[in-house]
């Protein structure tokens, strides 16, 4: 028996994870896809908000506030790419002024550190291929960026180091009460706790009704984006807001941890988690971002995606245990700044857990921090001392994110080995950059095949590992076997 099941891998079950790890505890993170960080956590902007944003008050701005110097602070210590770069909101006319007043005002009472105006001048300088229409932006010095993705598997792999688990491919269905405790049922069988988080993104609603009568939905909306080449990311040097309005924070132009640079999001209602992405959506977002920035140049394009919001009907985040049903608490309704709140989210229901009875006491085997070799970001005397060590170091896989094969055979060797190879590009950036892995993409597959066949101990064939979900496999047959002969 567990005493916390999480449901949910996304970068709040993850921070939970971890949070809960530092405790001598039974604590299992339960998910229904093949990796922790495939929903919403992995398709967002990246983007470690200040805290201006939220409404006084709310748990959104508390937690916002709380989790930007915590976010910090766990890159250092969990090794996860992040830049402090800073963020800007630009304001066109008299309009947006009064409004980039007002978020300045809100920034003040929500406690945001490094809020100030900046005006034309200095607001070009800062940022030279901004649009001349620009006249004055809400500057925050605490905005930067983040890997969401490693955010969240970086904590996961921290707390399964620990001793903490993680079961993946394994989808809660059903949720009942015996005798104090209670019990989940899967797709793999039932498990039984003392505690269940429901941390399910999109799903938190269903996830809550399994439980206690119906007392809010979440609506899904979109939000699609342009990748654009590391070419492009002269363009700007912080993360360019425009200002809010009733459909969200709007398109921003920014730089991601990797070294990219993103257009998006638009902010569309759909049925489900829908991430098409959509001709109407994209030129919207290209017709926004060119606003900002005119030198953009969409032709250097590597990639779109989407991501879907929480949107739920309480209109803030839901933190906290159930009212009806003791035992059962809610990490809900998390839309943005979720990613940016996250590790205060953990901080504050592990606090809750421990007031509902939870025990809390020192895990002797809690590992705080995590290490990662990144061949990319190593000087010229750093490579050849890590080829030295471990010849694979001198192999590159990956020729657009110069990733090595050394860099892919760690990732299997860390405590939540990838299944697919988006798993394997999410890991260790191979397949991220220009070419999208199609050059790269069959390598990549023999390694992850050889590897997974190691850590499995029966033979793994790489037309057995999927591109990304079950089901979505790149290989079809082989046309010629060690034989000779096609299948
Ligand atoms: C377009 C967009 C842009 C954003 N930009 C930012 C930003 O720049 N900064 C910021 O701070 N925030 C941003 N956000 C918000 C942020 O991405 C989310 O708040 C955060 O990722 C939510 O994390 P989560 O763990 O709650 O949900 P998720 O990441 O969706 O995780 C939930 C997990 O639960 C699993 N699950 C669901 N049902 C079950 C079940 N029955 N059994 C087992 N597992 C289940 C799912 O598979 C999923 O992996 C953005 C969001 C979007 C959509």
């Amino acid at each position: 028996m567990e005493d916390v099941i999480i449901i949910g891998g996304g970068v709040c079950g993850c921070s939970l994870l971890y949070a809960l790890s530092r405790y001598a505890l039974r604590v299992t993170l339960v998910e229904k896809e093949n990796d922790v960080s495939t929903g919403t956590s992995k398709a967002n902007s990246g983007i470690i908000h200040a805290g201006y944003d939220p409404e006084p008050g709310t748990l959104m701005a508390k937690y916002n506030v709380e989790g930007n110097p915590l976010i910090y602070a766990l890159c250092e210590t969990l090794d996860v790419v992040h830049k402090k770069t800073g963020s800007l909101v630009v304001g066109f006319n008299d309009r947006d002024r009064a409004v980039i007043q007002g978020l300045y005002e809100r920034g003040i009472a929500n406690q945001v550190p490094g809020l100030r105006i900046v005006e034309y001048g200095e607001l070009h300088r800062m940022e030279p291929h901004l649009s001349k229409d620009c006249v004055c932006a809400l500057y925050a010095e605490t905005g930067g960026v983040v890997s969401p993705w490693e955010f969240a598997s970086a904590q996961a792999e921290a707390a399964v180091q620990g001793g903490a688990r993680v079961r993946l491919d394994t989808e809660v269905t059903g949720i009942r009460k015996e005798g104090g405790n209670f019990v989940l049922a899967t797709g793999r069988g039932e498990m039984e706790s003392r505690f269940v988080v429901n941390a399910a993104g999109v799903c938190s609603d269903l996830v809550s009704r399994m439980v206690e009568p119906e007392f809010f939905t979440i609506h899904h909306k979109r939000g699609q984006y342009f990748l654009m080449d590391t070419a492009s990311s002269y363009l700007v040097n912080s993360v360019i807001f425009q200002c809010p309005n009733e459909n969200g924070k709007g398109v921003i132009v920014g730089p991601t941890a990797h070294g990219n640079l993103i257009a998006g999001p638009d902010n569309e209602r759909v049925r489900g988690d829908d991430r098409t992405n959509t001709a109407a959506g994209m030129d919207f977002v290209r017709k926004m971002a060119l606003r900002s920035v005119p030198d953009l140049n969409f032709s250097q394009s590597i990639r779109n995606f989407s991501g879907v919001r929480a949107d739920s009907t309480l209109n803030d985040f839901l933190v906290g245990p159930s009212e009806r049903v003791p035992g059962f608490f809610n990490i809900a309704g998390i839309k943005s700044p979720g990613l940016s709140s996250s590790p205060a989210i953990a901080q504050d229901v592990t606090r809750m857990l421990g007031e509902a009875g939870l025990k809390l006491e020192k895990n002797p085997r809690f590992t705080a921090g995590r290490r990662v070799k990144r061949f990319k970001y190593m000087s010229v005397e750093e490579r050849r001392k890590a080829a030295a060590e471990d010849p694979l170091y001198g192999a590159v896989i990956c020729r657009c994110e110069t990733v090595t094969e050394g860099e892919i055979v760690d990732a299997f060797k860390r405590p939540l080995p990838p299944r697919s190879l988006d798993a394997v590009k999410r890991r260790c950036g191979a397949g991220m950059g220009r070419c999208q892995g199609g050059f790269c993409g069959p390598r990549v597959l023999e390694i992850a095949a050889r590897e997974l066949s190691k850590i499995r101990d029966v033979p793994v064939r790489p037309g057995g590992i999927p591109l990304d979900r079950e089901g979505m496999y790149i290989i079809t047959g082989e046309t010629k076997t060690p034989e000779g002969k096609g299948e």
